[in-house]
């Protein structure tokens, strides 16, 4: 049960490569963890399995359907109502600076898309959030602007909005990484219950330990190609590629 295929993906800005014949594979329920250097192109494969932009080649299966593209004589061509496309692809995202609406109360920032985008029942949406936001521990802060919230609660509420939308597939991209080291604990741990519930996630991030419990496979990327892939046993214990041990020995 693959529930998303990337098929030979490439992808350029102007005449630079960004991915090259990048090939991954995601089960309904496994948690894939993508590491790898800056630039190494991670967020632009989030991006484009995400359909936030469009790829130069290869195809993206999500739940066996092409996002964003149809295919017209066994090509594949856009499609003229992306916004929809990507509303049905239920796919939830995280960012590494939390990507708030500043002006918008908590709860607001979670009702905003099933209201706004899928028309649900304001009450029922409502009932949802605060229970989403209870159970990443921010129940006493729903009233509250973002700018009052620190770091990890932020990015707990980033969690919570994401949930809202009731996501097939939740993508995370370094969604730590922005945080001060004594608050990225709370993050995770709210990360880790979603692996255990059996939420169906693409996690980039360089935190080894994490990935070490909660992955089911961990892709190593470098100058938009995927290196290495495997078990975490496989590839954080024991690296093929000198690249991939040179990373890990400078991230741990
Ligand atoms: P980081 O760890 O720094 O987040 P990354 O692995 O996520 O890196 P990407 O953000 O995917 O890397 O970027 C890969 C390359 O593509 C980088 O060299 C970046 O400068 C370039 N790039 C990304 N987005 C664009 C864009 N919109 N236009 C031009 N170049 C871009
Ligand atoms: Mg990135």
């Amino acid at each position: 049960e693959v529930f998303v295929t990337c098929r030979n993906i490439s992808k350029s800005y102007g005449p630079r490569p960004i991915l090259r014949s990048v090939d991954l594979d995601v089960k309904a329920g496994e948690v894939v963890v993508i590491m790898g250097p800056s630039g190494s192109g991670k967020s632009t494969l989030l991006r484009l399995i995400n359909h936030l932009e469009p790829m130069d080649g290869g195809e993206i299966l999500v739940d066996g359907k092409h996002v964003g593209y149809r295919r017209v004589k066994g090509e594949l061509k856009p499609v003229g109502n992306l916004a929809k496309a990507r509303a049905d692809a239920r796919i939830g995202m995280v960012f590494q600076h939390f990507n708030l609406f500043d002006h918008l109360p908590v709860i607001d920032n979670v009702t905003i898309a099933p209201t706004r985008v899928y028309k649900e029942n304001p009450a029922d949406v409502k009932r949802r959030a605060i229970g989403l936001l209870t159970d990443v521990g921010l129940h006493r802060h729903i009233d509250h602007l973002p700018h009052r919230l620190s770091g990890g609660q932020q990015q707990r509420v980033a969690i919570a909005r994401a949930l809202a939308i009731t996501p097939n597939l939740m993508l995370f991209d370094e969604p730590t990484s922005a945080l001060d080291p004594e608050l990225v604990g709370e993050v995770l741990s709210v990360i880790r219950k979603l692996a255990d519930a059996g939420m169906t996630m693409i996690i980039v991030t360089h935190e080894v330990r994490f990935a070490r419990d909660v992955a089911d496979k961990v892709v190593f990327m470098d100058e938009g190609v995927v290196v290495e892939q495997g078990t975490p046993q496989e590839v954080l214990e024991n690296p093929q590629n000198p690249r991939t041990r040179q990373f890990l020995n400078m991230v741990a």
